[in-house]
């Protein structure tokens, strides 16, 4: 439930609706506005009756919020939360961040090419998977704890924030002692305990979007993270699951202008789980810029020939750097 109040309702008509709120058991949190101040509701499970708040001094509004979040909504904060990573930035107003490198972990050398690589393009932050979701148990699984030690050592001698993929609750500890920013891996969108415990870390987490999940969906299974109170969110669509083929996913570019209309948290795209082909990877980086995306998730390879996962939709180091060089025009087009 959201209250709106009279443009002129002052203090004390907001502390008292605060007040009636607590009264009937529930958490009021006030919502400064330019024009007036909004009061949300938390903590009902269901419809409330308004009666009690309805006819308050300087109450021109109830409105009854049926969607399954509301932390996570535009309506209960209106500016746009901007997001740090280590020393970049991330959300609304900012340059477009570049996150890059490969799918996994795989060796030192691999990891430390493509980081002063990717950090030589002008990427932002280094990815790599140490945990890795694969589809069937007899493939590469990952480094684990050493690919986590790796993608670190990668990441600061590349001058790196890092991010990459916790798959279980009970590995939250482990990766956010390496981890910048923390993913939550498609198949992971509603391991609900994943994103409880991840709501109360003090580490930012990139969450992206299931496979098959609706939008609605996916906004609140970043509700969970907010809930627990670890407001430091970032979605990521990554393409859906349709009826074609010729394509790993497809990818949702709407979702961009959509998640932003629908959510103060800032929304990145990865463009190699959306197309799964790697020509197919610089034009769609491209387009998610200009559709207003707050930055990329791209994967890259020193010989994607021989990586472990995920060769054909990476870029080769050189192809990277076309890229950034591409990109380093588009935003000065767009006035970053
Ligand atoms: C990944 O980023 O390597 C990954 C496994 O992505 P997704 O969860 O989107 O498939
Ligand atoms: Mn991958």
């Amino acid at each position: 439930m959201l209250i709106v109040m009279n443009h002129n309702a002052g203090e004390r008509e907001i502390a008292a609706v605060v007040e009636v709120v607590a009264q009937m058991g529930f958490q009021a949190v006030p919502i400064p506005g330019s024009e007036r101040t909004a009061i949300g509701v938390l903590g009902n499970r269901g419809y409330v009756d308004d009666g009690k708040i309805r006819d308050l001094p300087g109450v021109q509004e109830v409105i009854h919020v049926s969607k399954p979040y509301k932390l996570v909504s535009r309506d209960f904060h209106p500016a746009g939360t901007l997001v740090k990573v280590g020393g970049v930035t991330i959300g609304e107003g900012q340059r477009p961040v570049v996150a890059a490198g490969p799918c996994a972990v795989e060796g030192e050398d691999q990891i430390m090419k493509t980081a002063l690589a990717v950090k030589a393009a002008g990427a932002d932050l280094l990815r790599g998977g140490a945990f890795k979701p694969r589809t069937g148990p007899h493939t590469f699984q990952g480094l684990k704890k050493d690919g986590l030690r790796l993608l670190a050592m990668a990441g600061k001698a590349a001058g790196l924030p890092i991010v990459t993929e916790v798959m279980s609750p009970d590995n939250v500890g482990l990766v956010a002692e390496y981890a910048d920013l923390l993913q939550v891996g498609a198949r992971n969108m509603q391991n609900f305990d994943l994103l409880r415990e991840l709501g109360r870390i003090d580490k930012p987490v990139l969450l992206k979007r299931g496979m098959s999940a609706t939008i609605e969906e996916f906004l609140a299974a970043a509700e969970y993270i907010l809930a627990e109170g670890n407001s430091q969110v970032i979605l990521c669509e990554r393409g859906i699951r349709t009826f074609e083929t010729a394509t790993r996913n497809t990818l949702d570019l709407a979702v961009v202008q959509l998640c932003k209309e629908l959510s103060h948290l800032p929304i990145m795209i990865d463009p190699s789980h959306a197309t799964g082909k790697r020509s197919l990877v610089p034009p769609m980086s491209k387009a998610a810029l200009v559709a207003g995306a707050h930055g990329i998730l791209v994967e890259v390879h020193p010989e994607p020939e021989k990586a472990l996962s995920d060769g054909p939709q990476s870029l080769t180091c050189e192809g990277f750097a076309k890229l950034m060089e591409e990109i380093g025009k588009l935003n000065s087009f767009l006035g970053y």
